[in-house]
Parts: structure tokens; sequence; C-alpha cells
């Protein structure tokens, strides 16, 4: 019987998993389909009652029900509850476990793409969405030493900051504006966007979260950013002389880790990685 895996959101024609998905499935020859399932919030519970057929293997969630999926599934892994979010479902002989590898493929993208460890680090994070979660309970749990969280809205920042001040010894929130993130961003040996500013196709996509001028040339600029792989951020990075870390890897890694949950077998990152990057070629308008 052939065995399926689900990429569940709504619009999910956009996205690359199911490309980068499939190459690591079809390189073991497995009987495994990755389908794109467009779900809308009202069909959610009759979608999540479905990945409990027992040909399902389970499936990744992305917008907008990383978090309203929660109450749809039997269990939770520690993380996802830390995060609030959760991007890829288990299917355990019908019961729906929780997880998200979105921390886990977001430090190996650090470790594996720019050699950075946290430990004994001050990160300043842009954004306070379902990634900067993902993002900052990740800088948390690997030990960074000091904390800001910048967002557009602050509450929001303010929020996100209580999650994860438990964990480390300086949190702090502020606004998306130049004067707060002057000092932050000097004090920061990482800087990472997880707002979507400068997303292809978002309201944005022109802009930056933060210029060169206050990028200090030691730190290590990550944007989650994929679409396009030169974002404006890391633009301003490279003008700034800091290093750049994009945000194709986070993607790969954070599937991967899904892969391995579901197959037990160990992805095969660069089978993957050139499959994401075909993948995400034939969606970039032709300029010219
Ligand atoms: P989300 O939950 O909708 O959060 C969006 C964030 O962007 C919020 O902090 C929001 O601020 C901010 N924002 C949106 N428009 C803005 C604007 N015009 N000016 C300033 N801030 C703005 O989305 P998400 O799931 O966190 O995803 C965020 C980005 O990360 C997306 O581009 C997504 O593709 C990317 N991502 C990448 C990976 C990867 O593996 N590389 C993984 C996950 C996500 P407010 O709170 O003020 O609205």
């Amino acid at each position: 019987m052939t065995k399926r895996i689900f990429l569940i959101g709504h619009p999910v024609g956009h996205s690359v998993s199911p490309a980068f998905q499939q190459a690591a499935l079809d390189h073991y020859a497995m009987d495994v389909r990755y389908e794109a399932m467009d779900v809308d919030a009202s069909s959610l519970f009759q979608a999540v009652a479905s990945l409990r057929d027992p040909d399902v293997m389970g499936a990744n969630v992305t917008v907008p029900h990383k978090e309203a999926i929660i109450a749809l599934l039997d269990e939770l892994m520690e993380e996802a509850c830390l995060i609030g979010a959760v991007n890829t479902i288990e299917n355990r002989s019908g019961t729906l476990v929780g997880h998200n590898t979105d921390a886990q493929g977001f430090l190996r993208a650090l470790k594996e793409g720019a050699g950075f460890d946290p430990e004994g680090k001050t990160a300043l994070v842009l954004g306070a969405g379902g990634a900067a979660r993902a993002v900052t309970v990740a800088l948390a749990r690997a030990g960074v030493t000091a904390l800001v969280i910048a967002n557009r809205t602050l509450e929001r920042a303010r929020a996100l900051a209580d999650v994860v001040r438990p964990l480390v010894p300086s949190v702090e929130a502020a606004a998306l504006h130049p004067e707060f993130l002057a000092p932050a961003a000097a004090n920061s040996r990482i800087i990472v966007n997880c707002t979507s500013l400068g997303m292809s196709g978002a309201t944005g996509q022109e802009e930056t979260p933060i210029w060169a001028n206050l990028i200090p040339s030691h730190a290590l600029v990550c944007d989650l950013v994929y679409n396009p792989r030169e974002t404006p951020l890391l633009r301003e990075a490279a003008t700034a002389g800091a290093w750049v870390l994009e945000g194709l890897p986070m993607l790969v890694y954070q599937g991967a880790a899904a892969f391995e949950l579901w197959t037990g077998n160990e992805a095969p990152i660069r089978v993957m990685l050139e499959a994401a990057e075909k993948a995400l070629k034939s969606r970039q308008p032709v300029v010219g």
C-alpha cells in the first residue's frame, strides 16, 4: 500500500516542501507520496481526522494552522508545547503526536551553515510571530546570556519575552524602531530576522527590518526569509561587513528532522537542499 504524508496549510501552492520531501523519499525508493493539502480553517478538523488513517505516516503543518491544530492532536512534545506551535505530526497507529522541528532546524543551520554556537552569546530577534517563537526558544535553550526581542507590535514582543525569561539571564522586549534597535544590535553577536519583511509577495518585500549603519561587523545576521535567497536584510548585512546566513538551510533542516521522525531514516540533506533550490528557482519571477 502506498503510504502518504501531507502538508496542511492555506495556501500551500507556493511551498517548496513537497519538492524536497519527495526527493528524500525517492532517494530511499520508498513507496510514499508527499502531497500538499490546501485546508482552510473550516475544514481543519476533518483534515486532521484523516491523518489517523493507517496509510498516513504524518504531516507537516504550515501557516495559518500551526497553533490552532494543537487542540486537535492527541499528544504534544515538550518543545512544541513551549513554542506554542506544531509544524510536524506523526501518526503513531492512530495517535497523532505534535512536534515542532523549527527550533532544531534553526540550530542545525547555525552550526552547519555558519559554525555558530549561541552558548554564552547575546542575541537580537526581530519579530514575535510563530517563527520568532521557535528561534527564541532555540536560542534560549542553546544558552544565550542576553536576548532582545524587537517587534512592530510591542505587546507580542513582551508576551514572547515572558515565555523565555525563565531560561535566559537577561531578556528585553522592544519596538522595531531604530532608537531601540541601535543599542541592541551594537551589543549582539547574532541578529535574526523572523519578520516577513523582505519576503517575495508579502507586504514590505523590498524592506529590511534593520539597516547597515546599525549592524556591527562582528555579528552573524540570519534571515529566515528564503524567497528571495538574497534578501534586502542580507544585502544590508553584507554592506556592514557582517557574516550572513540565508533562510533556505533552516527550511531544509526543519524538514530533515520531520523526515527522520516519519521514516526513521537519516535525511539525505544534499538531495533535499538541491531539490529545494531547484523548486525555489522555478518559483522566482523572471525579470527583464
Ligand atoms: P507570522 O507568525 O505571521 O509573524 C510575522 C512577523 O512579521 C510578526 O512579527 C509581524 O509583526 C512581522 N511583520 C509582518 N509584516 C510586517 C511589517 N510590514 N513591518 C514589520 N513587521 C512585520 O509569520 P511566521 O510564521 O513567524 O513567519 C515569518 C517569516 O519567517 C516568513 O517570511 C516565513 O516565510 C519565514 N519562515 C522561515 C522558516 C525557515 O525555515 N526558513 C521557517 C518559518 C518561517 P506583528 O506582530 O507586528 O504583526
